[in-house]
C-alpha cells in the first residue's frame, strides 16, 4: 500500500522508502495543468513503481517535469529514469554542478584530500566512506538533458506558481519552493521537522568552506518569508515554520558553543573511538567543521 496525502488542492505527499539510512523520503505530486514530481526517491525498481502508483491513483497519465530541491540520491536520483519517461528535470545550476561531480567520482577525489590534509582523517578510515560513496553512486544517474533553474526563478507546478528560493547549506545549491498564493513552502532537506540536516561542504572562490554559516542564512531568508506551513523531504508537513526556524538556530548555537575543538576535526569527531562507521563519520566531521567555521565567524 503507498502512503499518499492530499497536501493542498491537487497537490499529494508520497511517503517513499529508499534504501539508504534516513527515513522515507516525501515526495510531491503536482496534478493539473502541468503534471510534476518534486524530488523523485533514490533510482530503484521499488521507488519507480510506487511513484507510478501514485500517480495512477491521483489520475496523472505522465508527468512533464520533475523539480529537483538537490542533488542528493535520496531526491534526484531517479530523475534520470523519468526523464526517459519523458518529463522535463529541473534543477538548480550550482547542484546539476555538484551532482555530475559526484556521479563522475571527482567529489569524492575533492572529499578525500580535505579530509585526510586538513582535518587529519587517516588514511585507513577513507575505504569505508569510498564504499558508502559508491553504493550511492549506484542509485542515481545523470539525465543527458536538464533544465537549469537560478535563484528566484518560477515554474508552474500542476497549477501552482512557485519560486525556487535559495537555500544553500545541505548543498551548495538547494533550493526550496515558495507557493507564495497558498503560503507553502517546500523545503527539501532544508527545513526539517525532526533533524538538522547535515552542513555540506564546497568550494568558492578556490576556498572550502562549510554550508554552515550559509545554512543560518539561508533560516534567515525563509522565516521571512511568513509562510504558513512547510512541507518537507522527510518527516511531516507542519504550520510552525517559525518555530521550528528558531528552534534549529538555537541548537546549532548550543551546539557551537559547546563544542571544544581537538587537535583536529577527526579527533572531535571520532572521539578517539577507532571503531567508528564511516557513514557516523562522514556526517560528524561535517558538523565539528561547520561549528568551528561558525566560532571563527562570529567569535
Ligand atoms: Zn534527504
Amino acid at each position: 500500500m503507498i502512503d499518499i496525502q492530499e497536501v493542498s488542492n491537487n497537490v499529494y505527499m508520497l511517503k517513499i522508502p529508499v534504501p539508504i539510512n534516513v527515513e522515507a523520503v516525501n515526495l510531491y505530486l503536482f496534478d493539473g495543468e502541468i503534471p510534476t514530481l518534486l524530488d523523485t526517491g533514490t533510482n530503484t525498481p521499488e521507488v519507480i513503481e510506487a511513484v507510478h502508483e501514485g500517480m495512477k491513483k491521483v489520475g496523472i497519465k505522465r508527468l512533464e517535469q520533475v523539480l529537483v530541491s538537490h542533488w542528493h540520491v535520496d531526491h534526484s536520483g531517479a530523475a534520470n529514469t523519468f526523464a526517459q519517461e519523458g518529463a522535463k528535470v529541473f534543477i538548480g545550476s550550482r547542484d546539476y554542478q555538484e551532482w555530475t561531480s559526484f556521479v563522475h567520482g571527482q567529489a569524492f577525489s575533492s572529499l578525500n584530500q580535505w579530509a585526510t590534509q586538513e582535518w587529519g582523517v587517516p588514511e585507513m578510515e577513507i575505504p569505508g566512506m569510498l564504499k558508502i560513496y559508491k553504493r550511492l553512486q549506484y542509485l542515481t544517474a545523470l539525465p543527458d538533458q536538464v533544465t537549469l533553474i537560478e535563484p528566484e526563478q518560477t515554474v508552474m507546478a500542476g497549477d501552482n506558481l512557485l519560486r525556487a528560493i535559495p537555500t544553500p547549506g545541505h548543498t551548495a545549491g538547494h533550493l526550496s519552493f515558495y507557493n507564495e498564493k497558498d503560503s507553502l513552502l517546500f523545503s527539501g532537506d532544508m527545513l526539517l521537522p525532526d533533524e538538522i540536516p547535515y552542513p555540506g561542504i564546497w568550494e568558492e572562490e578556490g576556498h572550502v568552506m562549510s554550508g554552515m554559516p550559509s545554512y543560518l542564512e539561508s533560516l534567515n531568508r525563509i522565516e521571512a518569508l511568513q509562510t504558513k506551513m512547510y512541507l518537507p523531504g522527510h518527516g511531516l508537513p507542519s504550520e510552525n515554520l517559525i518555530a521550528r526556524c528558531q528552534e534549529i538556530r538555537e541548537k546549532l548555537y548550543h551546539q557551537k558553543t559547546k563544542h571544544r575543538p581537538a587537535e583536529s576535526v577527526y579527533l572531535s569527531a571520532s572521539k578517539g573511538n577507532q571503531k567508528i562507521h564511516p557513514g557516523v563519520l562522514f556526517i560528524q566531521l561535517h558538523y565539528i567543521y561547520g561549528w568551528e567555521q561558525l566560532k571563527s565567524r562570529v567569535g
